[in-house]
């Protein structure tokens, strides 16, 4: 695990939704993509209004820690659009939102602003068989359903669908010559995600499969009966499709909430990644359909 140190290159926007930070510099052309199309990096925040008193993590064999006496620098999570290995760039597209740590230093961001990152990590992993595939996201996941599209072989007919807050946060999208793409307006914390109905309708119960991989990132809660619909009504191996929670409303209060539960429940929901399993995907269903009947 490395962490580097980078600074900001350019800022442009996207769309009314969305602002692109070029980084460059520090460490940076140490960086190694792992060329998967949604790879992506913790990003590490100055920790104050200082925009230039950056406290980076040290890596552990673990992970990283803030050394001690140093305060911590938030971190939060971002794919990687863009990799440029000659002048040594990369480009993360921010949603632009109210409240966060990310989204408003995004919003502000300057050339010359230092950030920290850690090495990448992909998780995008279609079969060797895939012809077909079905790309969903809100405006979290369209940096990674750019780059994928962007890498997809000519043959897999891809089928893409976009929930955006409105049409002014549309984008233009990588060219395929099979891919179909569809945009839908809301959800994005605007209003209810539509993440869910979207899946299942691209992919009924009565679908044929056979050389098909989905994947999926958007609203965490919105995602979660998409895992049961996959799984459960289809029964699809977990090895055809991904479904990855990109973010979660109310995050902020979050760990309020969980630490609020009583102790015992809280047991409990932990023994279930203990116990030993073959089958990640159902422990997850079991956890999430926990944490939903908790207001989690
Ligand atoms: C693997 C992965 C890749 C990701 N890639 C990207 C990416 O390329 N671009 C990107 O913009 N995001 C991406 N995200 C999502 C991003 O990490 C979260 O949106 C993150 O919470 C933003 O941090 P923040 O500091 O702005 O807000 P936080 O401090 O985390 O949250 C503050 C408040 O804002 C709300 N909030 C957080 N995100 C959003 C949002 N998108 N829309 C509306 N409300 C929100 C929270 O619920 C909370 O109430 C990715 C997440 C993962 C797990």
């Amino acid at each position: 695990m490395e962490i580097y140190r980078a600074v900001v290159a350019r800022v442009r926007p996207l769309t009314a939704s969305m602002i692109r930070v070029t980084l460059t510099g520090g460490d940076l052309p140490a960086f190694t993509s792992t060329g998967v199309g949604d790879e992506y990096v913790r990003l590490f925040f100055p920790h104050g209004p200082d925009r230039h008193d950056l406290s980076l993590p040290v890596p552990t064999e673990s992970g990283w820690e803030t050394p001690e006496g140093r305060p911590t620098a938030p971190m939060r999570t971002y794919t990687i659009r863009a990799v440029r290995p000659e002048p040594g760039e990369i480009d993360i597209d921010f949603v632009v939102h109210e409240h966060g740590v990310a989204a408003g230093w995004a919003a502000a961001a300057q050339p010359g602003d230092p950030i920290g990152l850690n090495a990448p990590t992909g998780l995008y992993d279609p079969p060797e068989d895939v012809v077909r595939q079905i790309l969903v996201a809100d405006l979290t996941g369209l940096p990674a359903v750019a780059r994928i599209l962007e890498n997809t072989p000519e043959h897999i007919a891809t089928r893409v669908i976009l929930e955006v807050p409105d049409k002014a946060s549309e984008q233009a999208l990588p060219a395929h010559p099979r891919a179909r793409v569809t945009w839908t307006h809301g959800g994005n914390g605007h209003s209810p995600s539509r993440l869910a109905e979207l899946v299942t309708t691209a992919l009924p119960g009565e679908s044929d499969l056979t050389g098909t991989y989905l994947w999926t990132a958007g609203e965490t809660t919105a995602l979660r009966s998409v895992r049961k619909h996959l799984r459960r009504t289809l029964g699809l191996d977990s090895s055809r499709f991904k479904v990855v929670g990109y973010w979660v409303p109310g995050s902020d209060t979050w760990t309020e909430r969980w630490e609020a539960l009583p102790a015992t429940v809280r047991a409990e929901l932990e023994a279930l990644w203990e116990a030993p399993t073959d089958d990640l995907e159902d422990v997850t269903i079991v956890y999430e359909d926990r944490l939903s009947n908790l207001g989690l």
